[in-house]
């Protein structure tokens, strides 16, 4: 049985693909651009086109076997205030991180339905559920993961398969080296733990939810935020 990230090339994806293959799990992450990192099988896949989502399963489960554990982590970010945002960088990003979840989700689970067992998981964001000021793309993007995840847990639970999210809080990686020192500073000041979390520590709780010791955990939220959502 094997486990396939998306985004796993870098930043928390890349993470969570090592915590798997740490753990001595095949492992294969999608990667849009030439190379795999060092170490990992990669699959060419952008997750906007459901053909390149189809096929980079079809070769990773050539490769791997069976791919019973799914981790939808690519995604992206295009802020911009409600009136100056358009719509192509509302849709672009939804169709990212909401529409290509599902695409993921939907090979993903023909599979599982015929090992009658699986783990969807889906990486969300605490913005999703507290909502951010130049982020009405991304947190509607990220809140509609939960719902898309409910809805599997309620449709495929039967069958043994489980779809969870985690919602990570200020985690370090490209996606925030890219915020000014001042608004990381501001985003700190709302966080219990007075610090940005580090990729290694969401791997560990997706690495858990896809485990046998989850097999009772459907349609849960987990924040790894610091505190700075209080559980949603
Ligand atoms: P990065 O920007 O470091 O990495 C994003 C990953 O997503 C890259 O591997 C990127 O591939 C991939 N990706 C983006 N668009 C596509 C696409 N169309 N098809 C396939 N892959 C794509 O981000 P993080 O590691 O920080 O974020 C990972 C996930 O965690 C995201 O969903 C993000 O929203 C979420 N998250 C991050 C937080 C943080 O503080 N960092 C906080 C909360 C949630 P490529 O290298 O080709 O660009």
């Amino acid at each position: 049985m094997a486990v396939l990230v998306t985004g796993g090339n870098r930043g928390i994806g890349l993470a969570i693909a090592r915590e798997f293959q740490d753990a001595g799990e095949a492992v294969a992450v999608t990667h849009r651009g030439p190379e795999a990192p060092s170490g990992m099988f990669g699959v060419r896949c952008d997750v906007t086109d459901a053909e390149q989502v189809d096929a980079a399963f079809d070769e990773a489960e050539a490769e791997l076997g069976p791919i019973t554990t799914v981790v939808a982590n690519a995604g992206i970010t295009d802020d911009q205030l409600l009136l100056r945002m358009d719509e192509e960088q509302f849709t672009r990003v939804v169709d990212t991180n909401l529409t290509g979840a599902y695409r993921v989700a939907k090979r993903g689970a023909r599979t599982m339905l015929r090992q009658r067992r699986g783990r969807l998981v889906f990486v969300s964001s605490v913005v999703g559920f507290r909502g951010e000021a130049g982020q009405a793309n991304y947190a509607a993007s990220k809140a509609g993961l939960l719902g898309l995840a409910r809805s599997l847990a309620r449709e495929l639970g039967s069958r043994g398969i489980t779809a969870n999210v985690v919602a990570p809080g200020l985690i370090t990686t490209d996606m925030t080296d890219a915020l000014p020192e001042a608004r990381k500073k501001q985003i700190l000041d709302g966080v219990p733990l007075g610090r940005c979390g580090e990729p290694a520590e969401v791997a560990a709780v997706v690495r858990w939810l896809a485990s046998d010791q989850a097999g009772y955990v459907t349609g849960a939220l987990i924040p790894v935020d610091g505190g700075a959502g209080m559980g949603h």
